[in-house]
Protein backbone atom coordinates (compact mmCIF):
# COMPACT_ATOMS: atom_id res chain seq x y z
CA UNK A 1 0.00 0.00 0.00
CA UNK A 2 2.93 2.30 0.77
CA UNK A 3 4.64 1.67 -2.57
CA UNK A 4 1.10 2.60 -4.33
CA UNK A 5 0.73 6.00 -2.31
CA UNK A 6 4.68 6.65 -2.66
CA UNK A 7 4.16 6.35 -6.60
CA UNK A 8 1.07 8.35 -6.26
CA UNK A 9 3.24 11.48 -4.61
CA UNK A 10 6.21 11.18 -6.36
CA UNK A 11 6.08 13.78 -10.11
CA UNK A 12 5.25 11.42 -12.52
CA UNK A 13 7.98 10.44 -15.34
CA UNK A 14 7.71 11.89 -18.58
CA UNK A 15 7.65 10.40 -21.90
CA UNK A 16 8.30 12.14 -25.26
CA UNK A 17 6.58 10.99 -27.91
CA UNK A 18 6.83 11.53 -31.92
CA UNK A 19 4.63 14.19 -33.88
CA UNK A 20 3.09 10.95 -35.45
CA UNK A 21 1.79 9.85 -31.68
CA UNK A 22 0.63 13.45 -30.97
CA UNK A 23 -1.44 13.63 -34.41
CA UNK A 24 -2.81 10.14 -32.54
CA UNK A 25 -3.95 11.90 -29.25
CA UNK A 26 -5.16 14.50 -31.42
CA UNK A 27 -7.17 12.21 -33.61
CA UNK A 28 -8.76 11.22 -30.12
CA UNK A 29 -7.02 7.54 -29.69
CA UNK A 30 -5.81 6.36 -26.92
CA UNK A 31 -3.07 4.73 -27.56
CA UNK A 32 0.22 5.14 -28.69
CA UNK A 33 2.48 2.79 -29.69
CA UNK A 34 6.06 1.87 -29.17
CA UNK A 35 6.93 3.11 -32.63
CA UNK A 36 5.92 6.49 -31.61
CA UNK A 37 7.59 6.92 -28.24
CA UNK A 38 11.24 9.47 -29.12
CA UNK A 39 12.12 8.54 -25.29
CA UNK A 40 10.92 6.62 -22.17
CA UNK A 41 12.93 8.56 -20.42
CA UNK A 42 12.76 7.38 -16.50
CA UNK A 43 9.37 5.27 -17.36
CA UNK A 44 9.66 2.23 -15.78
CA UNK A 45 6.71 -0.67 -15.71
CA UNK A 46 3.06 0.06 -15.26
CA UNK A 47 3.64 3.94 -14.19
CA UNK A 48 1.64 6.94 -14.70
CA UNK A 49 3.66 9.16 -17.16
CA UNK A 50 3.24 12.70 -18.22
CA UNK A 51 3.37 12.12 -21.81
CA UNK A 52 5.19 15.48 -24.13
CA UNK A 53 5.90 16.45 -27.75
CA UNK A 54 9.84 16.96 -28.60
CA UNK A 55 9.36 20.67 -27.56
CA UNK A 56 7.59 19.72 -24.20
CA UNK A 57 4.68 20.49 -24.33
CA UNK A 58 2.23 18.24 -22.80
CA UNK A 59 -0.06 15.96 -24.29
CA UNK A 60 -1.43 14.64 -20.77
CA UNK A 61 -0.79 11.41 -18.75
CA UNK A 62 -0.78 7.82 -19.31
CA UNK A 63 -0.48 4.03 -18.20
CA UNK A 64 3.02 2.94 -19.80
CA UNK A 65 3.85 -0.66 -20.46
CA UNK A 66 7.31 -1.25 -20.57
CA UNK A 67 6.46 -4.77 -22.70
CA UNK A 68 3.45 -3.99 -25.28
CA UNK A 69 3.34 -2.93 -28.43
CA UNK A 70 0.54 -0.53 -27.11
CA UNK A 71 3.31 1.48 -25.03
CA UNK A 72 0.44 4.16 -23.78
CA UNK A 73 -2.79 4.45 -23.26
CA UNK A 74 -3.58 7.71 -22.58
CA UNK A 75 -5.53 8.61 -19.27
CA UNK A 76 -6.47 12.08 -19.30
CA UNK A 77 -5.42 15.16 -21.48
CA UNK A 78 -4.67 17.23 -18.64
CA UNK A 79 -2.58 17.80 -15.30
CA UNK A 80 -4.46 16.70 -12.52
CA UNK A 81 -3.26 14.12 -10.48
CA UNK A 82 -4.22 10.62 -11.18
CA UNK A 83 -5.32 9.22 -8.01
CA UNK A 84 -7.81 7.14 -5.88
CA UNK A 85 -10.40 10.39 -6.30
CA UNK A 86 -9.21 10.45 -10.12
CA UNK A 87 -10.28 6.68 -10.66
CA UNK A 88 -13.17 6.89 -8.01
CA UNK A 89 -14.71 9.57 -10.29
CA UNK A 90 -14.32 7.72 -13.50
CA UNK A 91 -15.96 5.25 -11.82
CA UNK A 92 -18.63 7.05 -10.89
CA UNK A 93 -18.91 8.46 -14.02
CA UNK A 94 -19.40 4.92 -15.63
CA UNK A 95 -21.48 3.68 -12.95
CA UNK A 96 -24.37 6.89 -13.99
CA UNK A 97 -24.28 5.76 -17.58
CA UNK A 98 -25.63 1.85 -16.38
CA UNK A 99 -28.34 3.39 -13.59
CA UNK A 100 -29.48 4.74 -17.47
CA UNK A 101 -29.07 1.65 -19.50
CA UNK A 102 -29.00 -1.04 -17.18
CA UNK A 103 -31.15 -0.14 -14.53
CA UNK A 104 -33.46 -3.53 -14.89
CA UNK A 105 -30.54 -5.49 -15.26
CA UNK A 106 -28.35 -7.72 -12.06
CA UNK A 107 -25.51 -8.94 -14.36
CA UNK A 108 -23.90 -5.81 -16.52
CA UNK A 109 -20.56 -4.58 -17.33
CA UNK A 110 -19.77 -1.77 -15.02
CA UNK A 111 -16.45 -0.36 -16.44
CA UNK A 112 -15.69 -1.56 -20.28
CA UNK A 113 -11.77 -0.18 -20.20
CA UNK A 114 -11.06 2.40 -22.58
CA UNK A 115 -14.98 2.85 -23.42
CA UNK A 116 -15.28 4.30 -19.98
CA UNK A 117 -12.01 6.02 -20.37
CA UNK A 118 -10.35 3.46 -17.99
CA UNK A 119 -8.25 1.57 -20.61
CA UNK A 120 -7.39 -1.77 -19.92
CA UNK A 121 -9.89 -2.18 -16.82
CA UNK A 122 -12.82 -4.35 -16.89
CA UNK A 123 -15.56 -4.67 -14.18
CA UNK A 124 -18.33 -7.34 -14.26
CA UNK A 125 -21.37 -7.16 -12.00
CA UNK A 126 -23.00 -10.16 -11.10
CA UNK A 127 -25.67 -9.25 -8.66
CA UNK A 128 -23.53 -8.64 -5.43
CA UNK A 129 -20.33 -9.79 -6.95
CA UNK A 130 -18.03 -8.22 -8.60
CA UNK A 131 -15.19 -9.36 -11.52
CA UNK A 132 -12.42 -7.24 -12.32
CA UNK A 133 -9.62 -7.48 -14.76
CA UNK A 134 -6.63 -5.58 -14.89
CA UNK A 135 -5.13 -6.32 -18.73
CA UNK A 136 -2.11 -3.74 -18.44
CA UNK A 137 1.15 -3.63 -15.97
CA UNK A 138 -0.35 -0.04 -14.82
CA UNK A 139 -4.02 -1.18 -14.21
CA UNK A 140 -2.80 -4.12 -12.95
CA UNK A 141 -0.79 -1.84 -10.48
CA UNK A 142 -4.14 0.12 -9.34
CA UNK A 143 -6.01 -2.96 -7.94
CA UNK A 144 -5.64 -1.94 -4.46
CA UNK A 145 -7.48 1.45 -5.48
CA UNK A 146 -9.87 0.12 -7.54
CA UNK A 147 -11.09 -3.08 -5.25
CA UNK A 148 -11.06 -0.35 -2.24
CA UNK A 149 -13.65 2.23 -4.47
CA UNK A 150 -15.86 -0.58 -5.46
CA UNK A 151 -15.75 -1.78 -1.52
CA UNK A 152 -16.98 1.86 -0.94
CA UNK A 153 -19.16 2.48 -3.31
CA UNK A 154 -20.99 -0.63 -3.35
CA UNK A 155 -20.02 -2.55 -0.61
CA UNK A 156 -20.24 -6.07 -2.02
CA UNK A 157 -20.12 -9.46 -1.21
CA UNK A 158 -17.19 -10.22 -3.10
CA UNK A 159 -14.79 -8.85 -5.59
CA UNK A 160 -13.03 -11.35 -7.37
CA UNK A 161 -10.40 -11.23 -10.25
CA UNK A 162 -10.05 -13.06 -13.86
CA UNK A 163 -6.63 -12.05 -15.00
CA UNK A 164 -6.68 -15.62 -16.11
CA UNK A 165 -6.15 -14.30 -19.84
CA UNK A 166 -3.32 -14.33 -22.44
CA UNK A 167 -3.13 -10.94 -23.47
CA UNK A 168 -1.57 -10.47 -19.99
CA UNK A 169 1.35 -11.99 -21.20
CA UNK A 170 2.49 -9.63 -23.76
CA UNK A 171 2.16 -7.23 -20.71
CA UNK A 172 4.83 -9.78 -18.82
CA UNK A 173 2.23 -10.30 -16.44
CA UNK A 174 0.85 -13.68 -14.91
CA UNK A 175 -2.43 -15.05 -15.53
CA UNK A 176 -4.27 -15.37 -11.99
CA UNK A 177 -8.01 -15.56 -10.37
CA UNK A 178 -9.35 -15.43 -6.87
CA UNK A 179 -10.84 -13.32 -4.55
CA UNK A 180 -9.63 -10.18 -3.81
CA UNK A 181 -11.86 -8.77 -1.29
CA UNK A 182 -15.32 -10.14 0.61
CA UNK A 183 -16.43 -14.05 0.54
CA UNK A 184 -15.09 -17.00 -1.36
CA UNK A 185 -17.62 -17.23 -4.12
CA UNK A 186 -17.54 -18.82 -7.30
CA UNK A 187 -20.98 -19.00 -8.38
CA UNK A 188 -23.91 -16.31 -8.29
CA UNK A 189 -27.73 -16.14 -9.68
CA UNK A 190 -28.79 -13.73 -11.82
CA UNK A 191 -31.85 -12.67 -13.68
CA UNK A 192 -32.10 -12.01 -16.78
CA UNK A 193 -34.73 -10.25 -18.70
CA UNK A 194 -36.90 -12.67 -16.28
CA UNK A 195 -34.80 -15.52 -17.28
CA UNK A 196 -32.44 -17.10 -14.29
CA UNK A 197 -28.86 -17.88 -14.94
CA UNK A 198 -26.06 -19.41 -12.78
CA UNK A 199 -22.79 -17.99 -13.73
CA UNK A 200 -19.29 -19.85 -12.52
CA UNK A 201 -17.20 -16.20 -11.87
CA UNK A 202 -13.71 -18.59 -11.57
CA UNK A 203 -14.41 -21.19 -13.82
CA UNK A 204 -17.08 -19.85 -16.34
CA UNK A 205 -15.44 -18.21 -19.94
CA UNK A 206 -14.66 -14.04 -19.64
CA UNK A 207 -15.73 -13.14 -16.36
CA UNK A 208 -18.50 -15.77 -16.34
CA UNK A 209 -20.99 -14.48 -18.76
CA UNK A 210 -21.26 -12.82 -22.28
CA UNK A 211 -22.56 -9.28 -20.98
CA UNK A 212 -22.62 -7.76 -24.38
CA UNK A 213 -25.32 -9.97 -25.60
CA UNK A 214 -27.44 -8.79 -22.89
CA UNK A 215 -29.65 -6.19 -24.71
CA UNK A 216 -29.25 -8.63 -28.40
CA UNK A 217 -30.86 -11.63 -26.52
CA UNK A 218 -33.73 -9.91 -25.48
CA UNK A 219 -33.84 -8.44 -29.01
CA UNK A 220 -34.50 -11.70 -30.46
CA UNK A 221 -37.59 -12.37 -28.71
CA UNK A 222 -40.16 -10.76 -30.86
CA UNK A 223 -38.54 -12.65 -33.96
CA UNK A 224 -38.34 -16.28 -32.80
CA UNK A 225 -40.69 -19.20 -33.49
CA UNK A 226 -41.22 -22.31 -34.80
CA UNK A 227 -37.80 -25.03 -34.56
CA UNK A 228 -35.15 -23.01 -33.83
CA UNK A 229 -30.76 -23.48 -33.46
CA UNK A 230 -28.71 -21.88 -31.34
CA UNK A 231 -25.14 -22.08 -32.43
CA UNK A 232 -22.21 -21.22 -30.27
CA UNK A 233 -24.47 -21.46 -27.25
CA UNK A 234 -22.50 -21.39 -24.38
CA UNK A 235 -24.36 -21.44 -21.04
CA UNK A 236 -27.93 -20.70 -23.18
CA UNK A 237 -27.90 -17.07 -23.23
CA UNK A 238 -30.32 -17.35 -26.43
CA UNK A 239 -31.51 -20.72 -26.30
CA UNK A 240 -33.50 -20.19 -22.99
CA UNK A 241 -34.96 -16.74 -24.32
CA UNK A 242 -35.34 -18.69 -27.91
CA UNK A 243 -37.58 -21.44 -25.93
CA UNK A 244 -39.82 -19.05 -24.44
CA UNK A 245 -41.28 -18.11 -28.04
CA UNK A 246 -40.61 -21.57 -29.97
CA UNK A 247 -41.50 -24.95 -30.50
CA UNK A 248 -37.84 -26.37 -29.81
CA UNK A 249 -34.55 -25.42 -29.61
CA UNK A 250 -31.48 -27.13 -29.81
CA UNK A 251 -27.93 -25.42 -28.16
CA UNK A 252 -24.68 -26.45 -29.53
CA UNK A 253 -21.61 -26.06 -28.41
CA UNK A 254 -18.27 -27.36 -28.08
CA UNK A 255 -17.98 -26.57 -24.11
CA UNK A 256 -18.92 -29.47 -21.87
CA UNK A 257 -18.45 -27.45 -19.25
CA UNK A 258 -20.85 -24.79 -20.53
CA UNK A 259 -23.56 -27.15 -21.76
CA UNK A 260 -23.78 -28.36 -17.96
CA UNK A 261 -23.90 -24.69 -17.03
CA UNK A 262 -27.32 -24.68 -19.48
CA UNK A 263 -28.62 -27.77 -18.80
CA UNK A 264 -29.08 -26.20 -14.81
CA UNK A 265 -30.38 -22.81 -16.34
CA UNK A 266 -32.76 -24.74 -18.56
CA UNK A 267 -34.05 -26.78 -15.06
CA UNK A 268 -34.29 -23.81 -13.26
CA UNK A 269 -36.23 -21.99 -15.28
CA UNK A 270 -38.72 -25.07 -15.46
CA UNK A 271 -38.13 -25.15 -19.33
CA UNK A 272 -39.15 -28.31 -21.50
CA UNK A 273 -38.81 -27.52 -25.16
CA UNK A 274 -34.86 -27.62 -25.04
CA UNK A 275 -31.79 -29.56 -25.88
CA UNK A 276 -28.29 -29.43 -26.02
CA UNK A 277 -25.36 -31.50 -27.88
CA UNK A 278 -21.86 -31.10 -27.81
CA UNK A 279 -20.42 -30.76 -31.24
CA UNK A 280 -18.02 -28.17 -33.32
CA UNK A 281 -20.75 -25.40 -35.02
CA UNK A 282 -19.19 -26.36 -37.98
CA UNK A 283 -19.42 -30.11 -38.20
CA UNK A 284 -22.33 -29.91 -37.10
CA UNK A 285 -24.07 -27.28 -39.42
CA UNK A 286 -22.74 -29.15 -42.43
CA UNK A 287 -24.16 -32.79 -41.19
CA UNK A 288 -27.44 -30.70 -40.53
CA UNK A 289 -27.89 -29.36 -43.93
CA UNK A 290 -26.51 -32.38 -45.91
CA UNK A 291 -29.55 -34.13 -43.89
CA UNK A 292 -31.56 -31.34 -45.19
CA UNK A 293 -32.42 -30.13 -41.67
CA UNK A 294 -34.96 -27.05 -42.02
CA UNK A 295 -35.31 -24.07 -38.77
CA UNK A 296 -36.68 -21.70 -38.78
CA UNK A 297 -34.70 -19.54 -36.12
CA UNK A 298 -31.37 -19.63 -35.91
CA UNK A 299 -28.55 -17.40 -34.36
CA UNK A 300 -24.84 -17.71 -34.85
CA UNK A 301 -22.88 -16.39 -32.05
CA UNK A 302 -19.50 -17.74 -33.08
CA UNK A 303 -16.23 -16.50 -30.95
CA UNK A 304 -13.97 -14.22 -32.53
CA UNK A 305 -12.08 -15.40 -35.28
CA UNK A 306 -10.18 -12.32 -36.18
CA UNK A 307 -8.26 -11.54 -33.01
CA UNK A 308 -5.01 -10.32 -35.32
CA UNK A 309 -5.37 -8.34 -38.81
CA UNK A 310 -3.40 -11.79 -40.01
CA UNK A 311 -6.76 -13.60 -39.67
CA UNK A 312 -8.96 -11.84 -41.18
CA UNK A 313 -8.84 -13.90 -44.65
CA UNK A 314 -9.64 -16.87 -42.87
CA UNK A 315 -12.39 -14.98 -40.70
CA UNK A 316 -14.25 -14.29 -43.70
CA UNK A 317 -14.33 -17.69 -44.77
CA UNK A 318 -15.41 -19.43 -41.38
CA UNK A 319 -18.48 -16.54 -41.11
CA UNK A 320 -19.44 -17.43 -45.14
CA UNK A 321 -19.33 -20.70 -44.34
CA UNK A 322 -21.56 -20.53 -40.97
CA UNK A 323 -23.79 -18.06 -42.70
CA UNK A 324 -24.10 -19.90 -45.88
CA UNK A 325 -25.29 -23.16 -44.23
CA UNK A 326 -27.73 -21.80 -41.77
CA UNK A 327 -29.29 -19.68 -44.51
CA UNK A 328 -30.09 -22.76 -46.69
CA UNK A 329 -31.69 -24.51 -43.83
CA UNK A 330 -34.07 -21.65 -42.62
CA UNK A 331 -38.03 -22.06 -43.93
CA UNK A 332 -39.18 -18.90 -45.48
CA UNK A 333 -39.87 -16.38 -43.43
CA UNK A 334 -37.37 -17.63 -40.75
CA UNK A 335 -34.54 -15.74 -38.94
CA UNK A 336 -31.09 -16.21 -38.65
CA UNK A 337 -29.40 -13.84 -36.18
CA UNK A 338 -25.88 -13.45 -37.21
CA UNK A 339 -23.26 -11.96 -34.45
CA UNK A 340 -19.43 -11.54 -34.91
CA UNK A 341 -17.25 -10.13 -32.00
CA UNK A 342 -14.18 -9.50 -34.38
CA UNK A 343 -13.12 -5.66 -34.32
CA UNK A 344 -10.95 -6.94 -37.61
CA UNK A 345 -14.39 -7.71 -39.16
CA UNK A 346 -16.65 -4.39 -39.70
CA UNK A 347 -20.01 -4.14 -39.90
CA UNK A 348 -19.70 -3.49 -43.46
CA UNK A 349 -17.73 -6.65 -43.68
CA UNK A 350 -20.36 -8.90 -42.52
CA UNK A 351 -22.93 -7.59 -44.58
CA UNK A 352 -20.85 -8.25 -47.28
CA UNK A 353 -20.48 -11.83 -46.46
CA UNK A 354 -23.98 -12.83 -45.51
CA UNK A 355 -24.35 -11.19 -48.99
CA UNK A 356 -22.15 -13.36 -50.48
CA UNK A 357 -23.66 -16.22 -48.63
CA UNK A 358 -27.01 -15.54 -49.23
CA UNK A 359 -26.54 -15.55 -52.83
CA UNK A 360 -24.54 -18.81 -52.92
CA UNK A 361 -27.50 -20.36 -51.03
CA UNK A 362 -29.90 -18.63 -53.62
CA UNK A 363 -31.80 -17.31 -50.65
CA UNK A 364 -33.10 -13.56 -50.78
CA UNK A 365 -33.01 -11.97 -47.44
CA UNK A 366 -33.82 -8.48 -45.57
CA UNK A 367 -32.22 -6.97 -42.84
CA UNK A 368 -34.05 -6.31 -40.07
CA UNK A 369 -31.73 -4.97 -37.60
CA UNK A 370 -28.46 -4.12 -37.09
CA UNK A 371 -27.02 -4.33 -33.68
CA UNK A 372 -24.06 -3.95 -31.85
CA UNK A 373 -23.08 -4.76 -28.20
CA UNK A 374 -25.09 -3.74 -25.23
CA UNK A 375 -24.79 -0.22 -24.17
CA UNK A 376 -23.16 -0.97 -20.99
CA UNK A 377 -19.81 -1.76 -23.53
CA UNK A 378 -19.65 2.06 -24.44
CA UNK A 379 -17.79 2.68 -28.09
CA UNK A 380 -15.85 5.52 -28.07
CA UNK A 381 -16.59 7.52 -30.70
CA UNK A 382 -12.84 8.15 -31.89
CA UNK A 383 -11.14 4.37 -31.20
CA UNK A 384 -13.15 2.11 -33.62
CA UNK A 385 -11.49 -0.77 -31.88
CA UNK A 386 -14.33 -0.13 -28.88
CA UNK A 387 -17.03 -1.00 -31.13
CA UNK A 388 -16.05 -4.08 -32.11
CA UNK A 389 -19.90 -6.39 -31.65
CA UNK A 390 -22.03 -7.23 -34.71
CA UNK A 391 -25.31 -8.99 -34.45
CA UNK A 392 -27.11 -8.87 -38.03
CA UNK A 393 -30.98 -9.74 -37.71
CA UNK A 394 -32.19 -11.07 -40.85
CA UNK A 395 -35.12 -12.12 -42.54
CA UNK A 396 -35.73 -15.46 -45.23
CA UNK A 397 -38.47 -14.36 -47.78
N1 LIG B 1 -24.19 -16.90 -27.25
C1 LIG B 1 -23.52 -17.04 -25.99
C2 LIG B 1 -22.06 -16.70 -26.06
C3 LIG B 1 -21.26 -17.48 -27.07
S1 LIG B 1 -19.53 -17.37 -26.86
C4 LIG B 1 -24.25 -16.23 -24.93
O1 LIG B 1 -25.10 -15.40 -25.29
O2 LIG B 1 -23.98 -16.42 -23.75
C5 LIG B 1 -18.91 -18.53 -27.98
C6 LIG B 1 -19.10 -19.99 -27.61
O3 LIG B 1 -18.62 -20.77 -28.69
C7 LIG B 1 -18.36 -20.47 -26.38
O4 LIG B 1 -19.27 -21.05 -25.49
C8 LIG B 1 -17.38 -21.56 -26.90
O5 LIG B 1 -17.29 -22.67 -26.02
C9 LIG B 1 -18.05 -21.96 -28.18
N2 LIG B 1 -17.23 -22.49 -29.28
C10 LIG B 1 -16.04 -22.04 -29.73
N3 LIG B 1 -15.69 -22.69 -30.86
C11 LIG B 1 -16.68 -23.57 -31.13
C12 LIG B 1 -16.93 -24.50 -32.18
N4 LIG B 1 -16.08 -24.64 -33.20
N5 LIG B 1 -18.07 -25.22 -32.14
C13 LIG B 1 -18.94 -25.09 -31.14
N6 LIG B 1 -18.77 -24.20 -30.12
C14 LIG B 1 -17.66 -23.46 -30.13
Amino acid sequence: MLAVWYSFTMPSPAVTISQRGVERVLSGHVWIYRADLVDAGEAGAGDVVRIQDRRRHSCGQALYSSRSQIALRLLTRDERPVDTAFLAERIATASSLRRQVASDAQAYRLVSAEGDLLPSLIIDRYGTCFVIQTLTQGMDRLKPQIVEILQQAFSPRSILERNDVAVRALEGLPEQKGTLAGDNINEVEVEESGLRFVFDLLGGQKTGGYLDQRENRLAVRPYSHGRALDCFCYTGGFALHLARHCDSVLGIDSSPEALLLARRNQQLNGLTNLDWKEANCFDFLKAADLQKQRYDTIVLDPPAFARQKSKVEAAWRGYKELNLRALKMLNPGGFLVSCSCSHHVSEADMLAIVAEAALDAHRTVTVVERRTQARDHPILLTVPETHYLKCLILRVL
